[in-house]
């Protein structure tokens, strides 16, 4: 058996530091829980991502989020408090607005862009980046044994994944990790979008309306957004383009240059004839947003004689951040539910 060093070992493993995986460390945490969270990305925050393009940042993932339940709109509040999301506006102008119940939500983004909230709340918490899970299995003495592309061990007693449904069954097949199989039928109904995008630093003018978000004008553009205007890139004009969901399948395959020329199209409206493109990137999501979802919001198993384990994510119940978080505190009460002897 692996030798484990004693901080590699804990109550409960997450796999995967996104909005799910960060709720429920923290909810886990302030009962008492010892939490690792372990992500393979270099930065915090999954979906929530932000990117360092020239001297400026810019979001290329979730650009906003909306709350509707109440108890995810007493987090918002909570949040807003430190300081860490803000009101960005509630509608859009320029025939962007899409109609129906939506339209009066608060669009809340954050200062510094949405991996720095990430980061935030992830702050009291042992998360550690740059650690892809590769295998799991389980310890005679009924542990969780997870094993990152590093090759470090770490053991706990129960495990928690919430990278998107298919990457998390994939993990489960490695390891031959068996669901009843009328779970796994479920699970496997969950799909997601592909999403593209991209981020053009310009100098010069390009004028994004108010509040500096076009959401929704045409099929093929699901956002157009301004990070100065919105405050997360005050150093430099960069504009995210997100493709909708029909563009982005055609995109997804498509090489670098030619995308990039698709989506930097959709800025012809806004660019004043002295604006000067000085780079472009772009960002492809394999897993964007659910086209379905298991209808629990998260889910617990006893997998044979092993150890318990939880599956959660945006997945589960509702999409979204709203979703994600929603699902993460369910996943909290099942782990300490499963930790109670
Ligand atoms: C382009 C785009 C735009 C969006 N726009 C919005 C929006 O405007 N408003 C909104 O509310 N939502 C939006 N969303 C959706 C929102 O971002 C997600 O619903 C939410 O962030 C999902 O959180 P999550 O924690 O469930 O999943 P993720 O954020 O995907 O987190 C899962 C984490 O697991 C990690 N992981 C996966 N496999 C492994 C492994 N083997 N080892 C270690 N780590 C692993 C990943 O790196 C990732 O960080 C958007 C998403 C995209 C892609």
């Amino acid at each position: 058996m692996a030798r484990v060093q004693a901080d590699n070992q804990t109550d409960v493993l997450i796999v995967g530091a996104g909005m799910t995986g960060l709720t429920a460390g923290r909810a886990l945490a302030a009962r008492g829980a010892r939490v690792i969270l372990l992500d393979r990305r270099s930065s915090l925050g999954g979906r929530l991502g932000t990117r360092i393009v020239g001297p400026g940042r810019a979001d290329h993932g979730a650009q906003f989020l909306t709350a509707e339940s109440p108890p995810f709109r007493r987090m918002v509040r909570e949040w807003q408090r430190e300081g860490i999301l803000e009101e960005w506006c509630t509608g859009w102008s320029e025939g962007s607005v899409i109609p129906g119940r939506t339209q009066a939500l608060v669009r809340w983004s954050a200062p510094g862009g949405m991996s720095a909230f990430g980061e935030q709340l992830a702050r009291r918490l042992d998360a550690r980046t740059g650690c892809r899970v590769t295998r799991i299995a389980t310890t005679d003495d009924g542990l969780w044994e997870i094993r990152d592309a590093h090759d470090v061990t770490y053991r706990a007693r129960v495990l928690v994944l919430t990278p998107p449904v298919p990457e998390s069954l994939e993990l489960l097949d490695l390891a031959d990790i068996r669901l009843p199989d009328a779970d796994a039928r479920a699970l496997r109904r969950v799909t997601y979008t592909r999403c593209v995008v991209g981020v053009f630093w310009y100098d010069g003018d390009v004028d994004i309306p108010e509040p500096g978000l076009v959401e929704g004008r045409d099929e093929d553009i699901a956002f157009i957004a301004d990070n100065r205007r919105k405050g997360v890139s005050p150093e430099a004009l960069l504009i995210t383009v997100q493709a909708g969901a029909e563009l982005s399948e055609k995109l997804f395959e498509t090489a670098r240059a030619a995308a990039l020329d698709r989506l930097e199209q959709a800025l012809a409206p806004y660019r004043s004839r002295d604006a000067v493109l000085r780079e472009r990137q772009i960002k492809r999501w394999r897993y964007a947003i659910p086209r379905m979802h298991h209808p629990e919001r998260a889910l617990r198993f006893v997998p044979g004689r092993r150890p318990p384990l939880v599956l959660a994510g945006d997945g589960f119940g509702g999409s979204r951040v709203e979703g994600a978080v929603l699902s993460g505190l369910h996943a909290a009460e099942l782990a300490i539910d499963a930790l109670s002897p």
